[in-house]
């Protein structure tokens, strides 16, 4: 039988090489998960987020807060709708709100699920600051960047059997820990770049509205603000935001703050 010669094998392995950088570059490691298995997982790993709080009595149900649901979805559909995200359709997107004054923080799980706590909100100044921080939750779940998280932590096979409901001792284990991951610099300068793009294509919000946030969590003597111990600063996050912002040429657009003050006041 003929060797299949080294010439032939050469530019095979250049191909290789080529498609492993591309998947790897943007994302820091293979996904081997779907999309739909995140669909999937987000969906499970929701259900059980949902009942852990619920049974807190943290979870806002929908029915006795219409008022406050109303304020925060206005924002939270505002950022979802500009344009850049790659599962605007796919996600199920949907928020909840966890009653919480003293935890100042905000998770997304993979798939598209938003969870915010009410100590974040209360401790915002004002609307575009809340729309940064969104954005960045979203950019974790979009640019798939939990998934890949837990699929590390986890290792698909016990993933997968947490998605078939097989194990559910682990999924409890897994949402309970789901707003303590945490995330690489690298992810985190993704996300806060991505803040500032899906703010821009909000056409309505300063892209810099994230920085406002860190800037005031980072003055804040004292009880620092859970979001920052799980999304580290990866350096120069304040000037890095602005300076993105000023790139877009978004900085100068001013929200009025009547819709957040209300949202302040009833949660
Ligand atoms: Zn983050």
């Amino acid at each position: 039988m003929r060797r299949p010669s080294l010439k032939l094998l050469l530019p095979l392995a250049a191909v290789a090489t080529l498609t492993t950088a591309a998947v790897t570059k943007p994302n820091q490691g293979f996904i081997l998960f779907s999309v739909q298995q995140d669909i999937d997982l987000g969906a499970q790993v929701a259900r059980q987020t949902d009942s852990l709080y619920r049974a807190k009595g943290q979870l806002l149900a929908r029915s006795s807060n219409a008022r406050a649901y109303q304020l925060l979805d206005g924002v939270v559909k505002r950022v979802l709708d500009n344009g850049n995200l790659k599962y605007r359709t796919q996600f199920p997107w949907d928020v909840q709100i966890i009653k919480d004054d003293a935890t100042q923080n905000a998770f997304a799980t993979p798939g598209g699920h938003i969870y915010v706590f009410s100590g974040l909100i209360k401790f915002l100044d004002n609307e575009n600051q809340l729309a940064g921080v969104l954005g960045h939750e979203i950019a974790h779940a979009d640019r798939r960047h939990s998934s890949q998280l837990i699929q590390k932590q986890y290792g698909i096979g016990l993933l997968t059997n947490i998605v078939l409901g097989n194990n559910p001792n682990q999924l409890v284990q897994l949402a309970s820990g789901i707003g303590q991951l945490k995330f690489s610099r690298t992810y985190e300068v993704e996300a806060d770049k991505y803040s500032t793009i899906y703010l821009n294509g909000t056409r309505y919000y300063a892209c810099d509205g994230a920085a406002g946030f860190f800037i005031k969590a980072e003055k804040q003597g004292g009880g620092t603000p859970e979001f920052l111990s799980t999304h580290p600063n990866p350096g120069s996050r304040v000037t890095n935001i602005q300076k993105s912002a000023q790139q877009l040429g978004c900085t100068n657009r001013t929200v009025s703050n009547k819709n957040f003050e209300e949202l302040k006041r009833i949660l």
